[in-house]
């Protein structure tokens, strides 16, 4: 099927970034990434330079308000690499004078000379897989870093006047008790982050910890350990004095994602690179996974992108929903939904919304719909509710 026309009638408000390579790979990992690519660096640059320059010009440089290089490692480029990728994005598109630019970093593919690059090349927010402060915790999910590592980067990145880093950390790892997960969130406390990023460590299948807990070698993790450190983190860092504003995302204020609270808002937005999805507000397309293919396509001057889906209103509403839903202190703004629907989602959901009401998982505000703080550990079985049965054409 041909490709249709995306961003046909709007224009993305943020673009992300894959770079697909990591230095090895963990073994909880499902993402894009891939180890041992280091003969691909400079054409994957290449390819990703052109594939940003076309969308600049095939949209007419648009305003960007964030620009976020995720994968994989993006530091595992070199810093030449980086500034080739990120002098492509300034030339293709405008930013907004606020804008904010965000790469990944993990400890141990860092150094100072690459932070003060990133700085000069105008990045303003760094996201460090910190994951865990205790060795052996790091050794098990196969990190390439120490916990000095991550002290030792995150002094480099304060030193060169990175003044907004996020540090993500996973907790619930097998046999993992409480209070080292306690000491871990501690110990980031004492490093002051502007963001925290906490998540459950969940068995993705095809992965080798999916195969070593079905080989009964590591224990699952354990949900009710999980919902417990989960509620002593909200705790602890709601004293610390960090905004719980996103399900697994804590910040000081003001220092929000702007990135991610683009998706969440289910705004428009561009991604580049292998794997990459987009989403114009009435598609969502996403390229091929493969960095090789990528590679290949981009030379030969042909498109990336592998598929693409129509997405019906109904799809669009429940998204709307469960995207914004997630957002713990904005919730979904009626209004929002109106205007682009023509309709309340109080009237769209009118059913699941009273169930979770009686419930006390969701509280509906003149102006807003939010979850109530009961529902955040069980928040996916809520937005299940919101999902339609049927999905919306594809190619
Ligand atoms: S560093 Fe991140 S992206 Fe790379 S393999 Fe590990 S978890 Fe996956």
């Amino acid at each position: 099927m041909q490709e249709p026309t995306f961003f046909a009638q709007t224009r993305p408000v943020a673009l992300y970034v894959h770079i697909p390579f990591c230095e090895r790979k963990c073994p909880y990992c499902d993402f894009n990434s891939y180890a041992g690519f280091t003969h691909l660096y400079d054409a994957f640059t290449e390819a990703l330079e052109r594939e940003i320059r076309a969308w600049g010009e095939r949209l007419g440089r648009p305003v960007l308000r964030s620009v976020f290089l995720g994968g994989g490692t993006p530091t595992v480029l070199a810093l030449h690499h980086l500034e080739v990728i990120l002098r492509a994005v300034y030339d293709a598109f405008s930013l907004s004078p606020q804008v904010e630019i965000s790469v990944e970093a993990n400890p141990g593919t860092t150094d100072r000379p690459l932070f003060k690059g990133l700085r000069d090349v105008g990045v303003n927010r760094l996201s460090l897989g910190a994951q865990s402060f205790r060795d052996e915790e790091l050794t098990f999910l196969g990190r390439i870093h120490t916990a000095a590592d991550i002290l030792h980067a995150l002094e480099e990145a304060r030193r060169v006047g990175f003044e907004n880093v996020n540090l993500d950390l996973i907790y619930g790892l097998p046999a993992q008790p409480l209070s080292h997960w306690q000491g871990n969130v501690r110990r980031a406390l004492e490093l002051a982050p502007e963001h925290l990023s906490c998540y459950a460590l969940t068995v993705e299948s095809g992965t080798p910890l999916a195969r070593w807990v079905a080989e009964g070698r590591v224990p699952p993790p354990d949900d009710d350990v999980q919902g417990e450190m989960y509620e002593w983190t909200r705790e602890a860092l709601e004293r610390a004095g960090y905004v719980h504003y996103e399900i697994s995302n804590w910040a000081r204020p003001g220092r929000m994602s702007v990135h991610n609270r683009v998706y969440w808002q289910h705004e428009p937005y561009l991604g580049v690179g292998p794997g990459a999805h987009s989403f114009d507000g009435t598609y969502r397309w996403w390229n091929l996974l493969s960095p090789q293919a990528y590679v290949r396509r981009l030379t030969e001057g042909r498109s990336p992108v592998a598929g693409w889906e129509h997405l019906s209103t109904d799809v669009l509403q429940g998204e709307m929903m469960i995207l914004g839903l997630r957002l713990l202190v904005e919730g979904v703004d009626r209004s929002r939904f109106f205007r682009r629907f023509g309709r309340d989602p109080v009237d769209v959901f009118s059913e699941p919304l009273q169930r979770f009401q009686r419930w006390g998982l969701v509280r509906v505000t003149e102006d807003r719909i939010l979850l109530t703080p009961r529902a955040y550990a069980v928040a996916n079985r809520v937005f299940q509710a919101f999902l339609p049965a049927t999905e919306g054409v594809s190619g």
